[in-house]
């Protein structure tokens, strides 16, 4: 069988003291925009308007040094500075991450409910819990906003499904990075939806032509940075279907924990600013329900994380 580890009785997972970023766009424009979102989710800060150039792939390329600027230009915005987050549309934080890393089956529960669904092409041979992690790649094309429609009628086999997700935001590039170093290489934390057609992901053995159908990857609200995370293995994740709770966990049941994850890919590439690892979904996906749920026009899944926020998509005809 499979073991749980034991998650921390009570999590005192954050801070308090986040600093939220956001790619967004004023109504009625297009144009992308740096911002910073208030402790409350309530209120956006312009840092286009206040001088940071670039977006946030750019800030995050800055370093530290990035992260000062606008840590200042928070502190230092007058109340007239603040505009109300309801008056902008949220774009992904990184809308063209550099790469996209998924881990498979990286939670004891999914892994086995996955194992067991028939939808899993490499499951006869191989135990439900992977040795080693399973990493595959989405394409960057997939990604869309945090409430951005998903266009389920893209994927004509109808086995669209959700994934809830952890995702990491490398900061610091780097190769050979150890579990204890990782921390140092990471920007921060968001979320999002690997959406997957389960069937494509089966016929075709590898899983990217499934999981990178174009929009099948809502992300946001924001990105989280790093230091205001004191433990991202500590951290509540759920994922609702038209408000029924499909998925609920907590980010200490990963099979591979975030800084496993690092090494093992700095251990076979050089790691740089923008990449992101998607660490895998919990149990409770439609695939393994009896009977199937698969997603179908009209429906809303929500996905959250507590101290992240939320992002919330329809499904499309
Ligand atoms: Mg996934």
């Amino acid at each position: 069988m499979f073991s749980i580890k034991d998650c921390p009785a009570v999590s005192l997972a954050f801070r308090g003291n986040a600093v939220k970023l956001a790619t967004f766009s004023l109504k009625g424009q297009r144009e992308p925009r740096l911002g910073a979102v208030d402790k409350s989710s309530a209120l956006i800060l312009d840092l286009s308007s206040l001088g940071v150039q670039g977006g946030m792939l750019e800030l995050i390329q800055d370093g530290e040094a990035g992260l000062d600027g606008v840590r200042k230009l928070y502190d230092a915005a007058p109340a007239s500075a603040w505009m109300p987050l309801s008056d902008v549309a949220l774009h992904a934080p990184l809308s063209v991450p550099r790469n996209i890393f998924c881990v498979g089956k990286n939670y004891y529960a999914h892994a086995r409910e996955f194992h067991d669904s028939g939808y899993d092409a490499g499951s006869k041979s191989g135990d439900a819990i992977p040795a080693f992690p399973i990493v595959f790649s989405k394409a960057t094309t997939a990604v869309i906003g945090p409430q951005e429609p998903i266009p389920s009628y893209l994927d004509e086999t109808n086995t669209v499904d959700y994934e809830g997700e952890l995702a990491v935001v490398i900061g610091r590039g780097g190769r050979g990075i150890t579990q204890t170093e990782a921390l140092d290489h990471v920007f921060g934390f968001t979320i999002l939806n690997d959406v997957t057609s389960r069937k494509l992901q089966r016929d075709h053995a590898q899983w990217f032509i499934g999981k990178s159908l174009d929009g099948f990857c809502p992300m946001g609200p924001w990105i989280v940075t790093a230091d205001e995370v004191a433990d991202p293995h500590a951290l509540d994740l759920r994922c609702f279907v038209n408000g029924e709770k499909r998925q609920e966990s907590n980010t200490c049941h990963l099979v591979f924990d975030i800084w496993q994850q690092v090494e093992h890919l700095s251990t076979a590439m050089t790691l740089e600013p923008g990449d992101c690892i998607f660490t895998g979904t919990p149990g409770g996906v439609g695939a393994a329900m009896d009977p199937r749920q698969f997603l179908k026009a009209g429906d809303v899944v929500r996905c959250e994380i507590d101290g992240l926020g939320h992002i919330e998509a329809t499904m499309i005809a």
